[in-house]
């Protein structure tokens, strides 16, 4: 939802204001229940002194199948399509493209054989 809520007749209406935790225009709730709870997620906090309990059913984390970080979204690798985090990608010097560990070693191998050496990240600062 965007914007401020309008006020509905016959309804309470009060707000609950919560910020962006992290400067990604999202607000994250982490449940606090034992691992393998029923029913919904849950996170309480006190705001003011009061309770604010916020409940959810679906958890919206993904975990990199790689360094088994979790996190809010994976991003692909531009060569095999492998879908792990972000900070597991990493830039191939020149190609524009991120790549998983796996095709940057192979890019690697590649650039040995036509150039006799690596592509070095320094030269393309
Ligand atoms: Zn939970
Ligand atoms: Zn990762
Ligand atoms: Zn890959």
């Amino acid at each position: 939802m965007l914007g401020k809520p309008e006020d509905v007749p016959g309804e309470c209406n009060a707000w609950l204001l919560l910020g962006d935790d992290y400067g990604d225009n999202s607000t994250t709730c982490r449940c606090k229940l034992p691992e393998g709870h029923e029913g919904a997620h849950q996170e309480k906090f006190m705001r003011n002194d009061k309770p604010v309990t916020i409940q959810w059913w679906v958890d919206e984390s993904v975990i990199c199948p790689v360094c088994k970080a979790r996190i809010a979204y994976l991003s692909r690798c531009d060569q095999c399509g492998r879908e792990i985090c972000y900070d597991c990608l990493d830039m191939y010097p020149g190609s524009l493209m991120d790549l998983c560990q796996k095709c940057y070693a192979q890019k690697e191998k590649e650039a040995i054989k036509v150039n006799g050496k690596p592509m070095n990240k320094e030269d393309w600062k």
